[in-house]
């Protein structure tokens, strides 16, 4: 193994869920198709225009810093960060420099610095030697997150970034779809052979799925070795991840880093967030998060991790599942059970005749948990009788009766099953007269085939033993 130590941070940039841009009334709709529509003499940076602060935006922000446990600043500023470039037609972008909204807090284990507030710049598109701009995007509310360099694997990081996004659509503050660049990871990296001392850090940029975050990672983390162990220095550079070639490229080394000449936007109040009424209660205002959604799921149901996991991120099956849990009066075993059908078997189903959980109704599956935990559907019955249910609004006994699908646990009609299968498997059943333990499966195997599953395993197998005296 490499005797580097890695360092990595992260700088995640999202897009807020407002109706309105950060600073004006333009639309905020990142679904708009047609270029330079949402704008105005604002966010186009018309002289003589004055920004106005967007509420809803600051408000995510306190969400989410208070979600993450971070501290709220009590005096907050936004600063212009200048810079000349054709997506930002103000000559600057409005953010917060000095006075972040929220300091500190933790997320999935990992230390954040800050989390502030700016304004998004317009979408450009270079063709050839023309370049198109719409500046739909400039101006919309952005939030950006820096963590701390505490991060020493590519896993960690990806782990991160996936929660994060999980916590941004619990809140409501973000969609987060790192491919339509709702969310849009930016990773650190840097190794060194002395743990207490940083290595020079290189900066990667235009990460747009969770898998390239990691990839992105390990491909530099390697290499910075590689430069390194052949006596060669690592540049301090921003560089960009090659998606297609699966490679990061240098973009720009420090020498040509921009100065910004920060300062503190004159035409914006200051925010004193600690004494603006509605803002004061924060903390009540949010939902169940993520982490607290899956530890309440393995105390209270004692499901599975990849149940739990499946529920946390995916909002419909995880709605679903409570549901039937609330029909089950939340007993934990049936709870449990019900789990195991809604992930495993429900699941399959959604991948072979394309129903989801929406197909079913919760009270009907908790019915059919019911008839499996009384031993009236055996577990094949139990498969089949999903499948009806996917296209039969129906009650599930009345599908199971109609189909014949309830266990048949009457010892005559079982004894009937038992004599045929000895009939039609003479030689294997006189194996198992002799001793061979393992030809009672296949005998019992056979039982059930014969009874498309309606037989009860545990009253063949008695019955099969009977035979043998
Ligand atoms: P810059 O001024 O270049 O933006 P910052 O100190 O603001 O640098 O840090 C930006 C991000 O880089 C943060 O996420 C931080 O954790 C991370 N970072 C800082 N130093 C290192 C390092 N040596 N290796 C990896 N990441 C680092
Ligand atoms: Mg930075």
């Amino acid at each position: 193994m490499s005797d580097y130590f890695p360092t990595i941070g992260l700088e995640v940039h999202a897009e807020l869920a407002t109706a309105t841009k950060m600073f004006c009334r333009s639309k905020n709709d990142p679904d708009e198709k047609e270029p330079n529509v949402n704008i105005c003499p604002v966010c186009m940076a018309h002289p003589g225009t004055l920004p106005v602060i967007n509420k809803a935006a600051v408000r995510h922000v306190l969400r989410v810093g208070t979600a993450v446990g971070g501290s709220i600043a009590d005096f907050t500023e936004f600063d212009r960060k200048n810079y000349f470039y054709p997506d930002i037609p103000k000559g600057y972008q409005i953010s917060q420099y000095k006075y972040p909204l929220i300091s500190g807090g933790t997320l999935n284990g990992v230390a954040l610095t800050r989390i502030h507030l700016e304004e998004d710049t317009a979408r450009s598109q270079h063709e050839g030697t023309q370049s198109l701009i719409d500046y739909n995007r400039a101006g919309v509310p952005l939030m950006e997150l820096v963590t701390e360099p505490v991060i020493h694997d590519s896993k960690t990081a990806g782990a991160f970034a996936r929660e994060l996004q999980l916590l941004l659509r619990y809140l409501g503050a973000s969609e987060a779809n790192m491919e339509k660049g709702e969310m849009r990871v930016e990773a650190n990296i840097s190794i060194s052979k002395d743990p207490n001392k940083f290595g020079t850090k290189v900066e990667v940029k235009n990460i747009n799925s969770f898998s390239a975050v990691e990839r992105a990672i390990e491909y530099e983390l390697k290499r910075h070795e590689e430069v390194l162990e052949s006596g060669g220095t690592i540049a301090q550079e921003t560089r960009g991840w090659d998606d297609v070639k699966q490679k990061t490229f240098s973009q720009r080394t420090k020498e040509n880093a921009f100065d910004y000449r920060y300062f503190p936007d004159p035409d914006l109040p200051k925010l004193k967030v600690n004494e603006i009424e509605e803002f004061k209660n924060i903390k009540a205002t949010l939902p169940e998060l993520p982490w607290e959604r899956r530890e309440r799921l393995s105390r209270e149901f004692g499901l599975r991790a990849e149940a739990v996991e499946i529920f946390v991120n995916d909002e419909q099956a995880g709605t679903f599942f409570e549901h039937v849990a609330e029909a089950l009066k939340n007993d934990k075993e049936l709870s449990a059970l019900a789990s195991n059908y809604i992930t495993t078997d429900i699941a399959a189903l959604t991948k072979t005749v394309g129903v989801t959980t929406a197909a079913f109704n919760p009270v009907y599956i908790a019915d059919l948990v019911r008839l499996v935990k009384m031993g009236e559907i055996g577990s094949r019955g139990a498969k089949d009788l999903l499948a009806l249910m996917a296209k039969d609004s129906r009650d599930p006994k009345t599908i199971a009766e109609e189909h014949g699908l309830f266990q048949k646990s009457d010892a005559g009609a079982i004894e009937k099953i038992v004599d045929e299968v000895i009939a039609t498997n003479a030689a294997v059943f006189a194996e198992y007269k002799a001793g061979k333990a393992a030809s009672l499966q296949f005998l019992i195997g056979q039982g059930m085939k014969l009874s498309k599953g309606s037989a009860n395993p545990g009253m063949l197998k008695e019955i099969f033993e009977k035979k043998l005296s």
